[in-house]
């Protein structure tokens, strides 16, 4: 029989927590999303506020604008309601100041994107269009030679 260490038995003991943390989390926030609708297209997240640079009291348009409600105004300040958050950036977009909101978002593929001001979203999006536009070029012009051999003809 194979010998187990006390260390051993600890970890398998921490990561099986750990484990069941992690799908209560996911049944919770599955639960808390399927009544509103909303599709997930990252896998894992995160948000946090840097409140030395929020402006809560003169805008709150984070509020406003978070499809999930994840966002609240309590006790002077807006608090996150982290099992409700999508990661979709709205408020990032919608926040007057830059690095107020903080997001780290990974998608399906294992990328990951991090962005804290308004102007980055944009970046994002045209950047991540620029690939798509790439990827569809590529799959019907997989080289120069067969972009050649069939628009050459039509230069001749
Ligand atoms: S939009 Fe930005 S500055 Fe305004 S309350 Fe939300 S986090 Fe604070
Ligand atoms: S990232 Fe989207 S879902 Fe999350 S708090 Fe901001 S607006 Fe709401």
């Amino acid at each position: 029989m194979a010998y187990k260490s006390k260390d051993n038995e600890s970890s398998d003991i921490f990561s099986l927590l750990l484990e069941t943390s992690k799908k209560e989390k996911e049944r919770k926030r599955a639960e808390l999303l399927k009544p509103l609708g909303i599709k997930e297209f990252f896998v894992e997240g995160s948000i946090k506020i840097d409140f030395k640079t929020c402006r809560g009291v003169e805008c709150k348009l984070c509020i406003d604008v978070c499809p999930t409600h994840a966002l609240y105004w309590q006790l002077g300040k807006v608090e996150i309601t982290e099992e409700l958050c999508i990661y979709c950036g709205a408020c990032v977009l919608a926040c007057i100041v830059d690095d107020c909101i903080f997001i780290t978002r990974k998608r399906p593929t294992g990328e990951t994107e991090r962005f804290s001001k308004p102007g980055e979203i944009p970046k994002l999006f045209n950047s991540i269009n620029g690939r798509k536009r790439k990827e569809r070029v590529w799959a019907i012009f997989p080289s120069a030679k067969s972009y050649l051999e069939r628009y050459l003809p039509h230069f001749c």
